[in-house]
């Protein structure tokens, strides 16, 4: 019991959240980690350790290229997203705080009935925050961060698949606590029986299947190759943009499944304040009806009409100088000028004509339909 309770006086795992805070009833506002900003880091040497632990002393197995570029393409060191950076979605943030976040912080209070959900599922429309969502509890936790996507599996690692899934895992269990993203799941894991699917799309699923079963239930590698004692918890987190088109048994092992729907008006508003913290706006922009105008866009959507707009005033400008033809100088001095341009309620009106949203109707009772179905609460 001592040494557990002296773990948790380890920089890492202190607690960075209030929720976090008062459930191990210390004081808020205690930071995670000093090093870098609550994330734990692979280093050169942990990758040596793991090495060592897969292959023993020759250190260089037949996937040791495979590990190198897991490390390579899926490790996230520091995505540094905070709970704070992302417009809304309390509902969301607190079922995760309570699926991912405290499980980690309580290993032993999650335990048995309380056990942690096997995965976490974020479904909803594109451009939402799902992702980010999954960055922030990577930063809250302080866990190691694996981001897979449907497009990277296959375009880079094509064939070998089933295998890197594998070592995924292996790797997930060995660093952890880690937090394992699956980013497009439906691409990894669509439903079966589908006369299209290839027999490798087949066996990279019921991999999948595999390892999240052993998730709970394998304990990780205690061979003394990691001294410090961290709890041995791996998340799994899965988005998709089309729930409805998921594997039924992976859909089974995604015990949570948190709707993320598009922002409000209230949502909205705070979005455009988000993207526009660091550039000058124009104190006539009416608020209002820009919150009114983009009823029914996602927060990517909002976000593009905030780089539209903040891009127009030096678009006549620049225009402007091109004809007249420019030096350095000039472009130093343009530069200037249109930097201290702010933004004006006519240039949001004209990234308006440009942006459109991108969620259909149709779509938004698809996700209304599945949630009443499938989703939790
Ligand atoms: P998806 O739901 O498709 O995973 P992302 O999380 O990748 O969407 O979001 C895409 C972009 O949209 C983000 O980089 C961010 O700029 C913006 N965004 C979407 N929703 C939010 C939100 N709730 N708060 C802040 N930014 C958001």
């Amino acid at each position: 019991k001592e040494s557990k309770r002296r773990d948790y006086a380890k920089p890492w795992l202190q607690p960075a959240h209030p929720v976090i805070a008062a459930a191990m009833g210390r004081g808020a506002g205690v930071g995670m980690d000093g090093r870098d900003g609550a994330h734990h880091v692979v280093t050169e040497a942990d990758r040596s350790k793991f090495m060592y632990h897969v292959y023993g002393e020759r250190m260089d197995g037949p996937d040791a290229d495979l590990i190198t570029m897991i490390e390579r393409d899926c490790i996230e060191n520091n995505p540094k997203v905070q709970w704070s950076d992302i417009a809304e979605l309390d509902e969301a943030k607190r079922l995760l705080e309570e699926a991912v976040v405290l499980p980690i912080h309580m290993p032993d209070f999650f335990q048995g009935i309380r056990r942690p959900w096997r995965g976490v599922l974020l479904f909803g429309p594109p451009g939402t925050g799902k992702t980010l969502l999954a960055k922030a509890v990577a930063t809250e936790c302080g866990t190691t961060f694996f981001n897979i996507s449907a497009s990277t599996l296959a375009s880079k690692y094509r064939g070998d698949s089933e295998k890197l899934i594998r070592i995924l895992f292996e790797m997930a269990r060995f660093y952890a606590p880690t937090t394992i993203f699956f980013d497009e799941i439906d691409g990894i894991a669509g439903k079966r029986g589908d006369p299209s699917e290839h027999e490798a799309s087949r066996r990279v699923k019921s991999e999948l299947l595999i390892q999240m079963d052993g998730v709970s239930s394998t304990p990780a590698p205690s061979d003394g190759s990691r001294s410090d004692e961290k709890p041995k918890i791996v998340m799994v987190l899965a988005a998709t943009n089309r729930p409805w088109d998921l594997d039924e048994a992976l859909r089974r092992r995604l015990e949570k499944r948190i709707y993320i729907p598009l922002p409000s008006a209230t949502g909205r508003e705070l979005l455009f304040k988000i993207y526009l913290k660091d550039v000058k706006v124009d104190d006539a922009v009416k608020w209002d009806e820009l919150v009114k105008l983009t009823n029914g866009y996602s927060g990517a959507d909002v976000a593009s009409v905030c780089r539209d707009a903040a891009l127009m005033g030096m678009r006549t400008r620049v225009q402007a100088a091109r004809r007249e033809g420019y030096t350095p100088e000039q472009m130093r001095q343009l530069q200037a000028e249109c930097t201290n341009l702010p933004i004006r309620h006519e240039d949001f009106l004209e990234a308006l004509k440009r942006c459109h949203k991108s969620v259909g109707e149709e779509d938004m009772q698809k996700f209304a339909q599945w949630m009443k179905d499938y989703g939790s609460k």
